[in-house]
């Protein structure tokens, strides 16, 4: 007998049709002699609307009562397996999160995982209850919800497969595994069986938004298997797991995308000590993550300084900077939310030169152009304009030889 952790994502849970079945999954789970924990999420696109919604109300809503809001997605979903299991014979019972004990620090809309206290839920799992936890969400020490960021019931569900030392943590999604690129839209993309946690972190962080970067982080930390497969299919999925020395390393494998980028310029800044300072420091302050950066010097002792930001962030950097090129005497600032950031990831890339020209090669042959570049030792990313994005990702798939074979 062994402690599964089932974690189902939006999609799987999209309308009671999927619910049933997600329920006749986690049944058989149960059957079979397991214990079972599910987190869900909410339905496929609830957390969207519920956003819009507090924007109808507000051009700034409260970041708390926006995470009472959000919250409701996940209670809807738990209390409605919960149901659709007890009418099924099964002993279930739902648990948000501040009933799973999941205790989070105070940053609404991003908290973070401070402990998840295991003794009431180890109690109800012993007592044979089928447990489905509304994932995403938690409390901080003064019992306010909080969520934990988009994407977020994968850390739920990987935090809680730690904290229960679980045998296995399945996410289970709506394409059967992780693959060299999105296969929605590189349809050559080829699926990975078994993947080490340091490489799906950089794919992670780098917009593969296939498990949130923060549960691939916690199952590094903790060492916990995750099996990432589809909930519409019996196929095996792929394992995240710790490096072993039989895991290929390759020099590119994978290609990722992020459509979540905005670029901010600020024109003509003067060329001195202690304004790059100026520039990021009320950004910092904001708590706005600043992505990829470059500077062009430009005559006289000026240059044009150029950032990235999420877009959900870049009204709220714009106005900053327009207070910042006021203070520092910065010509303009100007502003783009068209850009996208296509990187390719690979390990192997660390004892390899060429990488970067075949990248702006192949880039540049569609004519594609790149407007900032930032590189490691294991990735290469290139910001170009959005509505080149699907493209840049199949060729670029295409240019480093890991096209699925016909
Ligand atoms: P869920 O709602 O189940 O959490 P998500 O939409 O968050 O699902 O994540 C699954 C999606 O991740 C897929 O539909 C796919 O478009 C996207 N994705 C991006 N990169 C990859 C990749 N390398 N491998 C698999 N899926 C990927
Ligand atoms: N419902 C949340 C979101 O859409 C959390 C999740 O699905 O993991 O981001
Ligand atoms: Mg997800």
């Amino acid at each position: 007998m062994s402690l599964i952790i089932q974690k189902f994502g939006g999609t799987s849970v999209a309308d009671l049709e999927r619910i049933r079945n997600v329920a006749k999954r986690v049944a058989k789970t149960y059957d079979q002699g397991n214990d079972v924990v599910v987190i869900l999420s909410a339905m496929a696109g609830v957390t969207d609307d519920l956003i819009d919604l507090a924007s109808q109300v507000s051009n700034s809503p409260s970041k708390r009562e926006l995470d009472v809001l959000l919250s409701t997605g996940e209670q809807t979903t738990a209390a409605l397996l919960a149901i659709t299991l007890t009418d099924m014979n099964y002993p279930a019972l739902s648990l948000l999160g501040h009933q799973a004990k999941v205790v989070t620090d105070c940053t609404f809309g991003d908290a973070r995982i401070i402990e998840i206290g295991t003794e009431y839920i180890k109690d109800l799992l012993e007592k044979r209850n089928i447990l489905v936890v509304a994932g995403f969400q938690g409390c901080d020490i003064k019992g306010n919800i909080t969520t934990l960021g988009r994407g977020g019931s994968d850390t739920t569900a990987v935090a809680i497969a730690s904290a229960l030392k679980a045998d296995l943590c399945e996410i289970y999604t709506d394409v059967d595994g992780i693959y060299s690129a999105d296969p929605n839209i590189c349809e050559k993309a080829r699926k990975i069986d078994k993947i080490s946690y340091d490489e799906m972190l950089n794919m992670a962080s780098l917009g593969a938004k296939v498990l949130q970067i923060r549960s691939v982080g916690f199952a590094k930390k903790y060492n916990v298997p995750v099996h990432v497969r589809s909930s519409f299919s019996e196929e095996e999925g792929t394992m995240v797991v710790s490096e072993d020395a039989g895991m290929e390393s390759l020099i590119v494998s994978a290609v990722t995308h992020d459509k979540d980028q905005a670029r901010i310029t600020l024109k003509r800044v003067q060329d001195q000590p202690g304004v790059a300072a100026k520039i990021f420091l009320p950004i910092a302050e904001a708590g706005i993550i600043v992505d990829m950066i470059i500077q062009n010097t430009r005559a006289q002792g000026q240059t044009d300084l150029t950032f990235t930001v999420p877009k959900k962030d870049f009204q709220a950097a714009m106005e900053i900077e327009r207070k910042v090129a006021n203070e520092i005497g910065a010509v303009d600032v100007l502003g783009d939310k068209n850009i996208a950031k296509v990187s390719v990831v690979g390990v192997g890339m660390k004892n390899h030169s060429g990488v970067a020209s075949i990248m702006f090669n192949t880039l540049s042959r569609e004519n594609i152009n790149i407007i900032m570049i930032s590189t490691s030792e294991i990735r290469i990313s290139c910001a170009i304009e959005e509505k080149y994005t699907e493209l840049a990702v199949r060729v670029l798939h295409t240019a480093f030889g890991l096209d699925e074979e016909d």
